[in-house]
């Protein structure tokens, strides 16, 4: 049975930087600083803010970046970085003045998370971040992404701790693409990744080859909670069982809530509360409770806000 580490451990780490709000897409783009803004002002109204550890990170250096995207991504990224207006890098995804920093310190806050975790710093991390990551390819941006925050984390993790076996669990309702671009080939991530499909971007429905670690499970519009769990308990489960991880690193995307217009599926609040309660069970069976929780999507504030609560509420155990 799992027994927690030393009792120094403190509280959930809540790992976000002001510089994160800097990025802007332009006016009425879903992925706003509003977001931010949203969770923080529910975290507040239902008493969980003042119980986390609030922490800020550094910004991620080229070196960092770079164990994921090769450094002529890097410098191409901030080549076009505009230093007025915005400039568009695909067709959803474009560039401000902010953008650069934002980025940096949206890896730097996974960085930080993977740090305090491995050292008995904190149980468990969320970093509110933004830009997401998870349709970050190794060179290329997409999908209001730049660069893949939960694969650096990830990297960080094998290069400075020496771990072999590093799950990311991606409940995002899109692909989670980027993070397959980055890892297919590595047995030492294994990706789990459900997501509806037919649908943006159109990715993760072929088998890969000789991936046992790239793990997709697209589900049809309308797949509601019940039928989520079942893929939960059917398919996560015995995945994560066989693969033993040594951490957990959630790719937080709250956009398959019912109310997210960006997707169709039909989650809710306790949904995620349940979804929450199995994987930090899973972590501490595999691995004394290591878990790292990435924001990802989840576009309308109001449900993003209350979703990311009974996420927090779970992790950080504060549902006394
Ligand atoms: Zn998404």
């Amino acid at each position: 049975m799992f027994e927690w580490p030393d009792s120094s451990k403190g509280t959930t780490a809540y790992i976000t930087h002001p510089a994160c709000f800097g990025h802007n897409m332009g006016e009425g783009h879903p992925e706003s600083p509003e977001r931010l803004v949203a969770i923080k002002n529910r975290l507040i109204e239902e008493n969980i803010f003042d119980s986390l550890q609030h922490i800020t990170p550094e910004p991620a250096t080229n070196e960092q970046i770079a164990l994921v995207h090769p450094l002529h991504y890097i410098e191409y990224l901030e080549s076009v970085s505009p230093h007025v207006g915005t400039f568009r890098v695909d067709t959803d995804t474009a560039m401000n003045s902010g953008t650069v920093l934002a980025m940096r310190y949206a890896a730097g806050a996974v960085i930080k998370a993977v740090d305090m975790v491995m050292n008995g710093e904190a149980p468990n991390a969320f970093c509110a971040i933004r830009p997401p990551g998870h349709h970050a390819e190794l060179e290329k941006p997409m999908g209001f992404c730049f660069i893949n925050n939960a694969g650096i984390g990830a990297m960080h993790a094998i290069q400075k701790y020496g771990l072999k076996r590093i799950l990311i669990v991606d409940f995002d309702v899109h692909h989670g693409n980027g993070t397959e671009d980055v890892f297919k080939n590595d047995e030492r991530i294994m990706l789990l990744s459900t997501f509806e499909h037919p649908f943006f971007p159109y990715s993760g429905d072929k088998p890969l080859g000789n991936n046992p670690n790239i793990v997709n499970i697209p589900l049809p519009a309308g797949t509601c909670g019940l039928e989520y769990r079942e893929v939960v308990v059917e398919k996560w489960l015995p995945a994560i069982e066989r693969f033993n991880p040594e951490l957990i690193i959630i790719g937080a995307g709250f956009d398959a809530h019912r109310e997210d217009d960006m997707g169709n599926f039909g989650l809710i609040e306790s949904d995620y509360t349940w979804i929450t309660q199995h994987l930090l069970r899973q972590a501490q069976l595999y691995c004394q409770g290591r878990l790292i929780s990435v924001l990802e999507g989840g576009y309308d504030p109001d449900p993003l806000a209350r979703s990311v609560a009974a996420h927090l509420k779970v992790l950080a155990d504060a549902d006394e």
